[in-house]
């Protein structure tokens, strides 16, 4: 039994808004700009929630925190802009800090009843060896707004709004494998508009490693051409709570 097909839920490349959560500025870049950046072309909505400030990369050469912060601002607007991301909302929480995976939930359920998105986009937090604590906090926090958006008793304000599905990236059991061969560029100068973390010695090895994940992924698709794919985990709100079967989904 396909529950998407039996929910009547379009696939990822149709949806027409989707608001696309990362834990920190560069992470919807590494994780999904090809595929954004084709649901840009269709004409999708995109907006960007951004939960930390990125101030604790160490990569950045600048002096404060304030600083680091800063210029990974002007880095996200630039490799939203390069995909077509429409909007840009900072949740402003410290990279790294102890702030709690409920207090990323109250922030979020205003932003999903304001913007109506049909999907939402973010880290998988049940990738097996995700020890990041701002992805795995992220990750369930999204995972649970799905199922508290529409809930009108425990969240009072504003109108509710079913998301009817989420799709995760770094994901390690992928049922959802886009070609994204014709955005492969764009993806990676939209990884490096993130110039403080990528734009250094480390970049060849990085990229190589990049476009190897993605051919492999790529070749899953049995298309006669080689190329470049991104995964995710694409499930509906129902199978977000009591569902075993949702993993093999
Ligand atoms: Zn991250």
């Amino acid at each position: 039994m396909d529950i998407k097909q039996l929910l009547g839920l379009p696939e990822l490349l149709d949806v027409k808004k989707i608001i696309c959560i990362q834990p920190h500025p560069d992470d919807n870049e590494v994780g999904a700009a090809g595929t954004l950046r084709e649901l840009a072309l269709r004409g999708c909505e995109i907006v960007y929630t951004t939960v930390t400030d990125g101030s604790a990369s160490g990569s950045t050469g600048a002096a404060t925190s304030e600083e680091i912060v800063r210029i990974r601002e002007n880095e996200k607007q630039a490799a939203g802009q390069l995909l077509g991301v429409s909007k840009q909302i900072d949740l402003g929480f410290r990279d790294m800090g102890d702030y709690t995976e409920e207090d990323v939930l109250n922030k979020l359920i205003p932003i999903i009843r304001e913007e109506k998105p049909d999907m939402l986009m973010t880290v998988d937090p049940w990738m097996p060896y995700e020890a990041h604590p701002d992805h795995i906090k992220t990750g369930k926090a999204v995972a649970t707004a799905m199922l508290f958006a529409a809930n009108k008793v425990r969240f009072t304000e504003g109108m509710p709004h079913k998301v009817p599905q989420i799709a995760f990236y770094a994901t390690s059991h992928p049922n959802g494998i886009i070609d994204v061969t014709t955005h492969w560029d764009t993806k990676l100068a939209s990884i490096l508009a993130h110039k403080s973390q990528f734009d250094n010695e480390e970049w060849p090895m990085l990229r190589m490693y990049f476009e190897h994940q993605a051919s492999q992924l790529h070749s899953k698709l049995n298309l006669e051409q080689a190329g470049f794919a991104e995964a995710f985990k694409v499930l509906a709100t129902e199978q977000l709570h009591f569902f075993p079967a949702a993993l093999y989904s």
